[in-house]
């Protein structure tokens, strides 16, 4: 995997590139970063990187066609070492670890370009979706037993360990000593989301790499780029992902999605004159979306009040959508006023982490439809006396 292939995130990969040149490659580095910010595909771009052996010191990528990247692009180096959460599955009933399962991962990573992966699809793809996968006893002992070979052939060993969070407990000081004093040319790349969650011995003994969420800027220009995403689909989905670009891939990647403006435009009327009869069934339809699409719609409606709000702000100068939809949002935001936008988009963003904690939606939505109507009728009231 080339840098060229991870979107945005250009001060870090001139920082790792600045490493070899000044030839102070720390031993032991933590890409620590969100969800969907690309850490784990730069740490493989990394390690390609410092071993390829096609480029000049002044290049700021690995050469792609060199022998050592031409195995690195396939994830298959004899060199290069994964280590990720797993569990007992169908296939492996007993004492699983990470090589076990490293050609689904490899076609997992190969399949997502950049390797923009989540932990849940990781668990999917080997089917251990009801359990906790760890990073157990087995993996470590691997990994102290494959660095005690030589190197094959590359100028250095890699050891990248996904999700390192996930290292069991009583696993981890098998490997604190190897990772303080590695063998001559061995790197490891640990790759986590929560520092909080990484045992406190394995944390001192790395040097973080500390990765942000991807720009709204650079996820649309990738959308647009290099998936042919239409530039104000690609927009939306970038402000709705916040930094997460595996989330805005199933923004644009999910069915329907054109329809949730609609869904919103008839939610609000029926929120303005609520029947509890055409709400309900409303209700019914639209939870039969599932939770994840549920998601998506409110994370559509709080873009659609932020717009709301921008106008009456700004005026319309900025305004994101065209049409119909355009239309809607100018006369929305002659009927709301701004404390109404910030209170609804709470209570939505609210629903949402709800919904990911398995809330019955028909009553969060039921309770979230009285909110409105309550708020909307206030509204009405004070316009009608003159406000
Ligand atoms: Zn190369």
């Amino acid at each position: 995997m080339q840098f060229s292939k991870i979107i945005g995130q250009q001060t870090i990969k001139n920082k790792l590139i600045q490493t070899d040149k000044d030839n102070r490659i720390s031993h032991a580095q933590l890409f620590l970063g969100p969800e969907g910010c690309g850490k784990l595909g730069l740490a493989i771009a990394y390690a390609q990187f410092i071993n390829c052996t096609g480029r000049n010191s002044e290049s700021d990528d690995s050469c792609g066609v060199c022998a050592s990247c031409r195995k690195y692009q396939i994830l298959a180096h004899p060199d290069l070492h994964f280590i990720y959460p797993t569990s007992t599955t169908k296939e492996v009933p007993e004492k699983p670890s990470s090589k076990d399962f490293i050609g689904k991962w490899r076609s997992l990573l190969l399949d997502n370009e950049g390797a923009y992966i989540k932990l849940i699809q990781w668990y999917n793809t080997i089917g251990i979706e009801n359990k906790q996968g760890i990073i157990n006893v087995n993996d470590c002992t691997d990994i102290i037993k494959t660095l005690s070979y030589k190197s094959y052939e590359s100028k250095y060993k890699v050891v990248i360990i996904w999700m390192v969070e996930k290292l069991f407990h009583s696993a981890a000081p098998k490997i604190l000593k190897i990772l303080e004093e590695p063998p001559d040319n061995t790197l490891f790349l640990l790759v986590a989301e929560e520092s909080g969650q990484i045992i406190s011995t394995i944390l001192s003994r790395t040097q973080l790499v500390k990765i942000k969420p991807l720009s709204n800027n650079d996820i649309s220009i990738a959308l647009i780029n290099n998936y042919g995403i239409e530039p104000s689909r690609a927009n939306l989905a970038a402000r709705n992902a916040r930094g997460n670009f595996i989330d805005a891939l199933e923004y644009v990647n999910s069915e329907g999605n054109d329809n949730y403006f609609e869904h919103f435009i008839v939610w609000m009327r029926l929120c303005f004159n609520i029947n509890i009869e055409n709400i309900s069934a409303w209700i019914g339809e639209i939870t039969k979306i599932g939770r994840e699409k549920l998601k998506i719609f409110l994370s559509t409606a709080v873009d659609i009040l932020r717009e709301t709000m921008i106008i009456k702000i700004h005026g319309d100068k900025f305004l994101n959508y065209e049409g119909d939809e355009r239309k809607f949002i100018l006369n929305f935001s002659n009927t709301i006023s701004e404390e109404f936008i910030s209170e609804i988009s709470r209570e939505l963003s609210r629903a949402s982490m709800h919904i990911e904690r398995n809330a019955n939606v028909s009553i969060l939505f039921m309770d979230l439809s009285l909110k409105i109507n309550k708020m909307l009728k206030s509204r009405a009231r004070s316009i009608s006396k003159g406000r």
